[in-house]
C-alpha cells in the first residue's frame, strides 16, 4: 500500500518534523517554529497542517484529504504528552492557537483564534489549575469574541455593515462593563465581571449570528483550521496577494500551537519585537509589550503598548514602563535570544512573544519587514559585521525600496512655523500631504479621480488594505509601531503615523476631532512620518537628497562594483543630466530633441520650429531651420558637456510634425506673417500636415528621408557642439541615433547624409576626427526581424520598448484607459505591458533582434531608452539578453543600478556548478 501523505508536522520539547527551509510546506510561520525547536528555544509545542492541505481543501470543495484527521489526533496527542495536559479535558484542559502562516508573510491579512478549547467545563479546570478564575474568564470572554468574529462572521461569508459586526458588538458590551463597574480599562474588570461578561457574549453571539457559540472543544478546533483557511480567499488576503505578487495557488498552513498566557497577571506579558529597528535600521533591540495580555492586544491596537527598553524610547513613550526595567531577569533572557535568532538567521528579525508567570516563550520569528532606509543601513551594517556578504547585501534590499530614499519630506522651515494638531507613532517615514478620507473605499475612489488622499481610521485594521494602498499615506488614532497599519505601511514604504491619542476618529460621521476643532472629509493634513506629527493643510513638499546621504551613497558604489550592465539616463537637459550623474548614471541613454519645444524657454525655439513645419519649400524650410540651429546646437552643447567623457546619445526629431501646429488663431497669424502667406494659406497648409494615425505616420526617420535638410541641421548641430567642445579640451562623446526605423535602408539613407555633415564640420573645424557613433533605435517589430541587415548599417541598437510594445500588440500606448485596466482585473493580462516589460511577446522579439544583430556585428552596443529600463524586472530580463545597458528617467537610476546588481548575482547563484574532472 503506498505510503500515505504527511499533512500534519510536529513541533515541540527538543524535537521538530520541520525546519527553517520548508516555507512551501509549513508556511514561514510553521517552519520558523520548527528551527526554533531545532535550535533549542523555549517554544510552546504544537504541529503545523501543510499548504497542500490548504489547496486540497479548495480543489475539493472544502473537504480534507482523508488522512488529515487521523494525522492530527495524532500529533495533538505528542502535544498533549508534551505540555502535560489534555486537550479537552475537564480537570487538566489544554488550550490552543490556531494561526495561519503562509510561504512570504503577509502581516495580519489572514486569521488567527486563541484559547481553542475553553467551554465552560473546560475552565473549570483551567480555574482550579492556575488558581486565576480571572484570567480564565478573561480568556473565554477573548475566545468567544474571536471565533464569533472569525470563525461564525467572516468565514461564513456574512458580510455586516459598518459598526454593525458581531467583534464590534462585542466590544460594545465590553465597552459597558467597563462603563458599568466604573473602571479605567478591561485589565481592571473583576473575575465576576468577566463571568457575568461571558454569558452575555454567548448571548449577542446567538442574536447576532443566530447560532450559539459551539462550546465542543473538537468543533472549535476544526472550525478555526477552517476558517484559517477560508481567510485564505478573504477580501484583504486576496487583495495583499495582488498588491504583492504572491500566487493564489501557494495557499496556508495552518499551525495550531499550545496555548501560553500573557495574560494571567502583572508578571505576565506578551510582545512584539524586532532584533534592529525595522523604521531606521539601528542595531537594537527594539520592540513593544504589554503586561497582563495577549499577543493580539499588541498588534490590533486596541491598547498602546509599551516600549520594551529603554534604548528605544522616544518622546511619545518615554513615560511608559520597559520590560527591560519591569522584568530585567526575563528581558536578559529574551535579548540573548534575539541575539542567537539573529546570528542563526543572518537577519532582522520580527519575534512574538509570551510571558507566562515570569517563564519566557517564543511564539513565532519571521524575516522581518523593513522600510527602504532601514534595508539599506541593516545591509551595510551586516556586511560591516561580517553577518553577510556584500552580495547578500545587495540582495536585501529590493530596488524599489530604495524609492523610499528618494522620497519628498515635509519642508523643515514650514514645519518649523507650524504646530502639529496631534502627535503619534513615527510608523513610515517621508512626507505627505492630503485630502482626508475615512474608509478605504473612498481612498480608492478618490485617488481613481486624480486626487491625493489620506486614509484616517481609528485603528489600524488590515481590511483597509486597498484603501491604504491608495493613499498618500495613513494615519490612524490607535495602535503601535507593530500595528498591522504600521507593518503593511513600512513594508511599503508608505508615509505613516499610528497611535495619534488625540485624533477623535469617526468613520460614520466621516469627521476627525482633535482637541477643539473638527476636520472634515476632504480637509487637508500633512504627515510627518518620520516624527509622527500631524498638521492641518497642505504642508509644502521638500524633495529628497539622497546624494547626500552617506547610507545611500556606500550602497550604490556595492551595487557599481557587482553589475554588469551600464545604467544611463533619459534626460535632454543640463540640469537633469548632472542630476542622472550623481546618481551614478554612466551617459545618456536618449536625448530627446524634441524637448526643447516644450517647457521653459521654450517659445523662441518653437516658433521657429513651426515656422519650418508650415514652410512649403525647401528653400522657407532650410531658412527656418538655418534660425533655429543655433538653439539647438546650444542645447546639446550644454548637455555634452555635463556629461563631459561620456556617451550621450542624441536622437532625432521623432514626433509626427504636425503635433506642433499651433491651434490659436493669433499663434497662426504671427506664423502666416513671418512667412509672408495668407491665413487661408496657412491653414491650408496645416490641415495639408494631418495624418490619421500620426503614430505610425509621418515621423523619425520618415521626417529625415522627406526632408533630408532636418536631420542635416540637427547632425550638424551636433557634431559642432562636439567640435567646439574638443576645443575647449572636453571630451564629447556624441551618439547619433535615428528612430522609427523599419528597413536597414533608411539607415543607409540618413548615413550618407550624416557622414557628409560630419566631413564638412570636421573641415570647418581643422579637426581629423570626432567620436561618435551612430545607431538606431529599435522600436518596430520588422526592425527586430530584418536586425541582421540594420546592424551591418548601426553600431548600436537602442530598444524603444514604448512602441515596440504598441506595435506588437497592436495596443495604442496613448488610448489603453479604456481597456487595459479591465484585461487585468480579468486577469486576461498580468499585468501593464507598458510597465513591465513583455517577455513573452516583445521580449522574444527583442531576444531575436540581439541575437542577429550579433551574428553580424559582434560588439554591436544594446541598451533600452523605453521606460521599461527603469522596472527591476525588465531590467533583469535586459541584462539576461546580454545588454550593453540600460537607460531610464534620473530618479530611477539608482533603482535600475539595484536591479542590474540583483541580475547580475542571481544569474552567478544559478550558473551551473563547473564540474571539476577527476584525474
Ligand atoms: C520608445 O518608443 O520606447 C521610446 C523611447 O521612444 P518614445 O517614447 O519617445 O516614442
Ligand atoms: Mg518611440
Amino acid at each position: 500500500m503506498a505510503k500515505e501523505q504527511k499533512r500534519v508536522y510536529y513541533f515541540g520539547g527538543k524535537k521538530a518534523d520541520g525546519q527553517a527551509n520548508m516555507k512551501n510546506l509549513l508556511g514561514g510561520k510553521g517552519a520558523n517554529l520548527a528551527e526554533m525547536v531545532n535550535i533549542g528555544l523555549p517554544v510552546p509545542a504544537g504541529f503545523t497542517i501543510t499548504t497542500e492541505v490548504c489547496a486540497a481543501y479548495y480543489d475539493n470543495k472544502g473537504r480534507y484529504p482523508k488522512e488529515l484527521t487521523t494525522q492530527v489526533t495524532e500529533a495533538l496527542k505528542e502535544v498533549e504528552k508534551e505540555m502535560g495536559a489534555k486537550f479537552g479535558d475537564k480537570d487538566n484542559p489544554l488550550l490552543v492557537s490556531v494561526r495561519s502562516g503562509a510561504r512570504a508573510s503577509m502581516p495580519g491579512m489572514m486569521d488567527t483564534v486563541l484559547n481553542v478549547g475553553l467551554n465552560n467545563i473546560t475552565r473549570e479546570g483551567l480555574i482550579k489549575k492556575t488558581k486565576n478564575p480571572r484570567f480564565v474568564y478573561d480568556s473565554q470572554r477573548r475566545l468567544i469574541q474571536m471565533y464569533s468574529d472569525v470563525v461564525m462572521e467572516k468565514a461564513a461569508g456574512i458580510e455586516p455593515a459598518e459598526g454593525k459586526g458581531v467583534r464590534q458588538q462585542l466590544e460594545k458590551e465590553l465597552h459597558n462593563m467597563i462603563v458599568k463597574y466604573g473602571v479605567k480599562s478591561e485589565t481592571e474588570l473583576s473575575a465576576d465581571a468577566l463571568k457575568e461578561l461571558v454569558e452575555i457574549y454567548k448571548k449577542k453571539v446567538k442574536e447576532v449570528l443566530g447560532k450559539p457559540f459551539p462550546e465542543d472543544a473538537m468543533e472549535q478546533l476544526w472550525g478555526a483550521v477552517a476558517a484559517v483557511f477560508q481567510s485564505w480567499n478573504g477580501k484583504r488576503a486576496i487583495s495583499y496577494r495582488r498588491i504583492e505578487g504572491i500566487p493564489d495557488a501557494w495557499g496556508t498552513a495552518v499551525s495550531v500551537q499550545s496555548m501560553v498566557f500573557g495574560n494571567m497577571g502583572d508578571s505576565s506579558a506578551t510582545g512584539v519585537a524586532f532584533t534592529r529597528n525595522p523604521a531606521t535600521g539601528e542595531n537594537y533591540f527594539y520592540g513593544e509589550w504589554l503586561p497582563n495580555a495577549q499577543g493580539e492586544d499588541v498588534v490590533a491596537g486596541i491598547r498602546t503598548p509599551n516600549p520594551i527598553n529603554e534604548i528605544c524610547k522616544n518622546e511619545h513613550t518615554r513615560h511608559l514602563p520597559s520590560l527591560e526595567k519591569r522584568m530585567p531577569v526575563v528581558y536578559k533572557e529574551l535579548h540573548k535570544i534575539q541575539r542567537i535568532l539573529e546570528t542563526h538567521y543572518r537577519d532582522m528579525l520580527d519575534i512574538e512573544f509570551t510571558i507566562q508567570d515570569k517563564k519566557l516563550y517564543m511564539l513565532q520569528c519571521r524575516v522581518g519587514k523593513r522600510n527602504g532606509p532601514a534595508s539599506v543601513r541593516m545591509a551595510l551594517d551586516m556586511l560591516k559585521e561580517k553577518l553577510i556578504t556584500k552580495e547578500e547585501a545587495v540582495i536585501r534590499v529590493q530596488p524599489n525600496q530604495l524609492d523610499e530614499l528618494l522620497h519628498p519630506i515635509l519642508d523643515p522651515k514650514a514645519e518649523l512655523i507650524t504646530k502639529p494638531i496631534a502627535k503619534g507613532l513615527p510608523a513610515g517615514p517621508g512626507g505627505a500631504t492630503g485630502q482626508i478620507v475615512f474608509n478605504s473605499a473612498d481612498a480608492v475612489e478618490w485617488k481613481k479621480k486624480g486626487k491625493q488622499v489620506i486614509l484616517v481610521r481609528e485603528e489600524t485594521n488590515p481590511e483597509d488594505i486597498e484603501g491604504m494602498r491608495a493613499a498618500e499615506a495613513i494615519l490612524t488614532a490607535r495602535g503601535g509601531m507593530t500595528s498591522h497599519a504600521a507593518l503593511v505601511a513600512r513594508g511599503w514604504g508608505k508615509c505613516c503615523i499610528v497611535g495619534a491619542g488625540e485624533c477623535e476618529v469617526d468613520a460614520l460621521t466621516k469627521t476627525l476631532k482633535i482637541g477643539n476643532f473638527t476636520l472634515k472629509e476632504g480637509d487637508f493634513i500633512s504627515l510627518n512620518g518620520t516624527k509622527g506629527n500631524v498638521y492641518q493643510n497642505a504642508l509644502p513638499l521638500k524633495k529628497a537628497e539622497p546624494e547626500k546621504n552617506p547610507d545611500f551613497k556606500a550602497f550604490m558604489k556595492l551595487c557599481d562594483e557587482i553589475r554588469v550592465l551600464k545604467i544611463r539616463t533619459n534626460a535632454e537637459t543640463p540640469e537633469d543630466a548632472a542630476k542622472a550623474r550623481l546618481f551614478g548614471a554612466e551617459g545618456i541613454g536618449l536625448f530627446r530633441t524634441e524637448h526643447m519645444f516644450y517647457g521653459l524657454n521654450a517659445e523662441k525655439p518653437l516658433f521657429l520650429l513651426r515656422k519650418m513645419i508650415v514652410s512649403k519649400t525647401e528653400e522657407e524650410r532650410r531658412a527656418a531651420l538655418n534660425e533655429l540651429f543655433p538653439f539647438v546646437k546650444e542645447d546639446i552643447k550644454g548637455t555634452l558637456k555635463v556629461m563631459d567623457g561620456l556617451p550621450v546619445t542624441f536622437r532625432t526629431l521623432d514626433p509626427p510634425l504636425h503635433e506642433f501646429v499651433p491651434k490659436k488663431p493669433e499663434e497662426r497669424a504671427k506664423l502666416a506673417r513671418s512667412l509672408a502667406i495668407s491665413a487661408e494659406e496657412f491653414n491650408k497648409r496645416a490641415e495639408a500636415l494631418h495624418e490619421n494615425n500620426p503614430m505610425m505616420g509621418h515621423r523619425g526617420v520618415r521626417l529625415g528621408i522627406t526632408y533630408p535638410e532636418i536631420t542635416e541641421m540637427q547632425v550638424r548641430a551636433i557634431f559642432e557642439a562636439s567640435a567646439e567642445l574638443l576645443k575647449e579640451n572636453k571630451k564629447p562623446f556624441p551618439e547619433i541615433m535615428i528612430p522609427v526605423t523599419c528597413a536597414d535602408t533608411e539607415l543607409i539613407n540618413q548615413y550618407a547624409l550624416i557622414d557628409k555633415v560630419y566631413k564638412e564640420v570636421c573641415d570647418k573645424f581643422r579637426l581629423k576626427s570626432i567620436k561618435h557613433l551612430i545607431g538606431t533605435m529599435i522600436e518596430i517589430p520588422r526592425a527586430c526581424i530584418t536586425a541582421d541587415k540594420i546592424a551591418g548599417v548601426a553600431h548600436f541598437f537602442s530598444f524603444g520598448t514604448n512602441d515596440l510594445t504598441q506595435m506588437t500588440y497592436g495596443f495604442s500606448r496613448d488610448d489603453t484607459a479604456t481597456f487595459l485596466p479591465k484585461y487585468i482585473d480579468n486577469k486576461i493580462l498580468p499585468e501593464d505591458p507598458f510597465n513591465i516589460l513583455d517577455q513573452e511577446g516583445v521580449g522574444f522579439l527583442m531576444k531575436v533582434a540581439v541575437e542577429k544583430g550579433r551574428s553580424v556585428r559582434k560588439d554591436l552596443k544594446i541598451g533600452i531608452c523605453g521606460e521599461h529600463g527603469g522596472e527591476p524586472l525588465s531590467v533583469e530580463f535586459c541584462n539576461s539578453l546580454g545588454f550593453s545597458y540600460v537607460s531610464c528617467s534620473p530618479f530611477r537610476v539608482p533603482i535600475a543600478s539595484l536591479a542590474a546588481a540583483h541580475a547580475t548575482i542571481k544569474e552567478k547563484m544559478n550558473a551551473p556548478k563547473k564540474v571539476v574532472a577527476k584525474k
